[in-house]
């Protein structure tokens, strides 16, 4: 055999023994000082601490999985291109995400293997895997955002309204209804999706947007959340609308979704990138898109300068609601630019959504014991965060925006 086949050959015991026996693997598949590469990440020269690294992992995800997907062997060195799937143990969200190794050989055994893969998607894994120190990143992790959800989804429907995103308002006697709806249509009229299309709800809520949507057009809709019973309540409303049929929601990471390249014809992430490293996600969203498709966006903006005093009330507010930073106007474009999109248009609508904020101020004040009664005391934190300065702040407005995958 040439080098390249017995390389070949090693490769696919390689990959079988991570599944099934990944101390195996270790053991027969490496070289005693083999070097283990995983960049930005980790780098193991001694295989007592490539052992502890891998049952660390297998703890962390037991049910992992990993697919060859294309091999490349060059004199001693193969690439390796596979998918990995299994369950983010610390949000029960069912990941899948590409990776690509290039191993070097030596006698038919790895002696250097440098993996790639995006380590992000597993947030949580990294956060109970014991091999590596953990930084406390700037950006919520998907089990603090589905906590988030989880006590704030009814609240918010009491507070505010079933759709979790800012108003429209034209005038002060807009319900709040009235003015989410009105929101809602605008991203509406700008999604451009075929009647025959497939669209994309990425962070779709308890439904209502898309749900308002599917009154407009017949395209097929499958919307996405990161929080389990939010997607339960979303089916339950999509069976009671009568269109169960042509609009699904399901539980999944934004961050690595699990559909096909090129899969929808137009998205929209409705208020929801707030939660997520914005530049990751939208390269997700792209990918999924067809050449061509749009994205819609609903977001918070930065739209002046803050004091120091005013951007910790800002962090603060943020940091509570899961969310992350705050963008400029021209940071957001930027930003779309640099995941790949081409801007097509762009409102900064923060004058018709300030009021917003101040009907759930109104509504925590006159409905405070009532919402603790019902809602326990838990409620409580929501209803301070509401209330609280960084809220209140006139340089935090709103964004709409379309964006298209390029042909
Ligand atoms: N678009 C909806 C909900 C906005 S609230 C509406 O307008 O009513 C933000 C939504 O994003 C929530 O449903 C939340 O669960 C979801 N979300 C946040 N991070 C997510 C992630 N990483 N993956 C999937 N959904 C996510």
């Amino acid at each position: 055999m040439t080098t390249e086949a017995t390389n070949l050959a090693a490769v696919q015991t390689w990959a079988e023994l991570y599944n099934t026996d990944p101390a195996r693997m270790i053991d027969e598949c490496y070289t005693p000082d083999a070097e283990i590469i995983a960049p930005e990440e980790l780098h193991l020269t001694d295989r007592a601490s490539f052992h502890a690294m891998e049952k660390a992992a297998l703890q962390a995800m037991p049910d992992r999985q990993s697919e060859i997907l294309s091999t490349v062997a060059v004199g001693d060195k193969v690439v390796v291109e596979g998918r990995m799937t299994g369950t983010n143990p610390g949000t029960g969200v069912p990941l899948s995400v590409r990776w690509a190794s290039i191993l070097e050989f030596e006698h038919g055994l790895i002696k250097k293997d440098r993996t790639y893969l995006d380590w992000s998607v597993f947030k949580d894994f990294h956060r109970t895997a014991e091999f590596r120190d953990v930084e406390p990143g700037l950006l919520p992790t998907g089990s603090d955002i589905s906590g988030f959800y989880d006590l704030s989804s009814q609240a918010l429907v009491e507070l505010w309204d079933e759709s979790f995103h800012a108003g429209y308002f034209l005038s002060d006697d807009d319900s709040n209804r009235q003015a989410a709806d009105r929101m809602t249509d605008l991203l509406i009229e700008r999604l451009a999706l075929p009647d025959t299309g497939r669209m994309l709800d990425v962070g779709c809520g308890i439904g209502a947007p898309v749900l308002r949507l599917a009154g407009t057009t017949s395209a097929t809709i499958t919307g996405i959340s990161i929080n389990k019973a939010q997607v339960d309540e979303a089916n339950r409303r999509a069976g009671a609308a009568g269109v169960a049929g042509r609009v699904a929601f399901q539980h999944a990471d934004a961050l690595a979704m699990p559909f096909e390249d090129d899969t929808f014809d137009a998205a929209w992430a409705f208020e929801s990138l707030i939660h997520m490293d914005r530049l990751k996600a939208l390269r997700e969203i792209l990918r999924v898109l067809k050449p061509g498709a749009r994205l819609v966006i609903a977001d918070l903006l930065q739209t002046a300068p803050m004091t120091a005093e005013e951007q910790e009330a800002a962090a603060e507010g943020l940091a509570r609601m899961s969310a992350g930073p705050l963008f400029t106007r021209e940071q957001y474009h930027e930003l779309v630019a640099e995941a790949g999109f081409e801007m097509v248009d762009f409102l900064d609508v923060s004058e018709n959504a300030v009021k917003t904020q101040r009907r759930m101020v109104e509504a925590v004040h006159a409905r405070h014991d009532e919402m603790i009664a019902r809602f326990g005391p838990e409620v409580e934190e929501l209803m301070d965060l509401m209330l609280s300065p960084g809220g209140q702040l006139e340089q935090v407005g709103y964004l709409v925006c379309a964006a298209r995958k390029p042909l």
